[in-house]
């Protein structure tokens, strides 16, 4: 039961290792407004979406959460997303949080956005961990979006000690940056399978969509 798997993971990640509030973001990919509706009256307060066309279609049948966005965003969507958002996620280039920037200036609003960080694999989409803190800076620079933080997919592995010392690094980034920018305050980084050895190492924001949802069909 959806109700029952909110209520539990919203108990077990209340906190996380260091003691920190944490944000569960429900990802909500391929569920139905009906099932998304049922974790919100359970409990949920966010929910993500990945991809842009299900983003708005569901948007006005979801009754009152916070909107994220946290799949890959062509530049030619954004359009879409501004004004609708509680946070983007994956903002993972230059090109990208320009249009972001832009878009939202001419909107007379400011977009929350994370940079979307790469960890243990090159072949997927992020600043590279080295250029995180510069692209943190760099778009702080930007009028029209705000900088809250940092997000990160660890790499599917078994090897735990690898994925806690991947965690620990995306850590020590999100501090380096809280330092350099004070708008960050979330590290987004944990899910269905990683999500309790990203609270362990410091993770403050979890995306879950499989551990409450049930498997994807
Ligand atoms: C689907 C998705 C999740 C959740 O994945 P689960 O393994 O089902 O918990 C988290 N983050 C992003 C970016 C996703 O696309």
């Amino acid at each position: 039961m959806i109700e029952e798997r909110v209520a539990r993971l919203l108990g077990e990640t209340e906190y996380n290792g260091l003691g920190e509030r944490v944000t569960l973001v429900a990802a909500t990919k391929t569920r139905t407004p009906d099932e998304i509706n049922r974790a919100i009256r359970a409990g949920i307060t966010d929910i993500g979406e990945n991809r842009v066309q299900e983003f708005c279609d569901k948007y006005s049948l979801i009754d009152g959460a916070r909107r994220h966005f946290i799949g890959r965003l062509q530049t030619n969507k954004v359009k879409f997303l501004i004004g609708k958002t509680f946070l983007i996620h994956s903002v993972d280039r230059d090109a990208l949080a320009s249009e972001l920037a832009e878009r939202s200036v001419r909107a007379g609003l400011t977009t929350d956005i994370l940079a979307e960080i790469n960890v243990g694999d090159p072949k997927k989409g992020g600043y590279p961990a080295g250029e995180g803190l510069g692209a943190v800076r760099r778009l702080d620079a930007l009028a029209g979006i705000s900088v809250k933080g940092v997000m990160a997919m660890l790499p599917l592995s078994d090897d735990t000690a690898l994925l806690h010392a991947l965690a620990r690094q995306m850590r020590e980034l999100f501090e380096r940056a809280r330092e350099a920018v004070p708008t960050v305050k979330y590290l987004s980084m944990g899910m269905s399978g990683d999500f309790r050895l990203c609270l362990e190492e410091g993770a403050n924001m979890i995306r879950l969509g499989t551990a409450l949802f049930g498997e994807r069909t």
